[in-house]
């Protein structure tokens, strides 16, 4: 593998065409963010948005607000994500958590599909993924059976694994597109179309492939997804997640859970529920207006960014640390837990130690005068490194490595202890 300089690296952060985008984000001296993945930074924008509507619209205009500005709120938000994950912007609707519109979509396939009694999905999956699907077989289809393909090395799911129990009484395959562990970016043309062809019907999880990789949803015929707004779309703490039903598929499904803001009236206040016939039909409820508003920030950063670009950069960010990972971690008893293919890899990058949780501290508490760098921690022993190319720099990168080795070499993890954090 071959060395690479400091000088190098610094010369790519000038030559980056996306470098000035970091400018757009609360940036901390000192602090080497790399959790993007899990809760992207503060867009400034989203602080002038969130003072807009807080004191004027909500503190000077009150209920007016609603016809001035709420009511479309979610449509507007809807068009941005549309353009960030090539759908239609009917096909998006904004709002509620990425585990309750995954609860929707779900409970709405298997409902249209009572006659195929299987589900599939994979060992690699998110947990609330495997909580939902779970929770409604046990209390509405007690008959069902979900099946896990197989990943043999625990990183990717080959598609000749998933062929292996993908069948025509499967009802939907359910799957991230990045998974959030490895990062595994799974071929979702390929996978639409092993599913259509045993009339399976897929549910996408975009949690954390949003943002980072192009999702392109309408290009590679995806029929539904559902995704997160917080991670690298950066929409701020618990924002409304998303979910895309595609034209087609809208008028086949049915919101398991009525509501007047799912009618297609609302303000005719009629006692008898008639679902909306478009996307609108999967709203739950009054829109979160505060979080919905705030997340526009970090979606107007990625439109102008230009998600192609990001995933450029991030390609480049991604196989820049594995290199130096070769060079300078693998000797010291790091292993990489991500596919070492950039096509199949996402923009985060697992790390696995004996010591990753103490490592895992080191890094955000260095007891040097070491910069802080924020990672994230998954259990057993992976420290996730979430490479945001919206504000991380190529520095970074090496930065992040290089602290990586001294910890391990200066044996620094023996200063913090075991114990386990509630939020890691
Ligand atoms: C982050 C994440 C979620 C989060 O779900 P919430 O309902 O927002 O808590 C779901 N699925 C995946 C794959 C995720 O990465």
């Amino acid at each position: 593998m071959k060395e690479i300089s400091l000088q190098e690296i610094k010369k790519r952060d000038a030559n980056d065409a996306l470098a000035s985008f970091k400018n757009r984000f609360v940036n901390e001296e000192n602090l080497i963010y790399v959790d993007g993945n899990s809760l992207g930074k503060l867009p400034k924008e989203s602080i002038e948005i969130s003072k807009q509507v807080v004191e004027q619209q909500w503190g000077s205009r009150l209920i007016r607000s609603w016809n001035e500005h709420w009511i479309d709120l979610p449509q507007k938000l809807a068009a941005k994500i549309a353009k960030i994950v090539g759908a239609h912007e009917d096909e998006i609707f904004v709002g509620d958590s990425t585990s309750l519109n995954l609860y929707k979509s779900l409970f709405a396939v298997l409902n249209l599909q009572k006659d195929k009694t299987e589900v599939v999905t994979d060992t690699l999956n998110f947990p609330t993924d495997y909580y939902v699907l779970d929770g409604i077989l046990k209390q509405h289809f007690p008959n069902h059976k979900v099946i896990k393909a197989e990943s043999s090395d625990g990183l990717i799911t080959e598609l000749s694994d998933l062929e292996k129990v993908v069948s025509d009484i499967n009802a939907s395959i359910t799957l991230s597109h990045v998974t959030y562990k490895s990062g595994y970016l799974y071929p979702m043309k390929e996978v639409n179309k092993l599913a259509k062809a045993k009339g399976s019907i897929v549910v996408w999880d975009l949690s954390h492939s949003v943002g980072s990789v192009p999702v392109n949803l309408n290009e590679n015929k995806a029929e539904i997804a559902v995704g997160c707004t917080y991670k690298y779309l950066n929409g701020g703490p618990g924002a409304p997640a998303f979910l895309y039903v595609s034209r087609e598929m809208q008028s086949k499904l049915e919101n398991p859970i009525w509501s007047w803001f799912g009618h297609e009236s609302p303000f005719k206040f009629s006692p008898e529920f008639k679902s909306h016939p478009g996307i609108q039909k999967f709203a739950i409820g009054t829109p979160h207006v505060l979080s919905l508003a705030i997340m526009e920030g970090g979606l107007n950063v990625h439109l102008d960014a230009g998600i192609e670009n990001l995933r450029e950069k991030s390609i480049q960010q991604t196989e820049l640390f594995i290199q130096l990972f070769e060079l300078h971690l693998k000797p010291l008893g790091y292993e990489l837990a991500s596919p070492k293919d950039v096509e199949i890899r996402g923009s985060h990058i697992s790390l696995g130690h004996p010591e990753g949780y103490r490592i895992n501290r080191a890094l955000i508490a260095p007891k040097s005068n070491s910069k802080e760098i924020i990672p994230d921690f998954r259990p057993p022993h992976f420290i996730r490194i979430g490479i945001a190319p919206l504000y991380n720099s190529f520095e970074d990168v090496y930065e992040v490595v290089m602290r990586l080795k001294e910890i391990v070499l200066n044996k620094e993890f023996e200063l913090y202890s075991q114990e386990r954090l509630t939020v890691t």
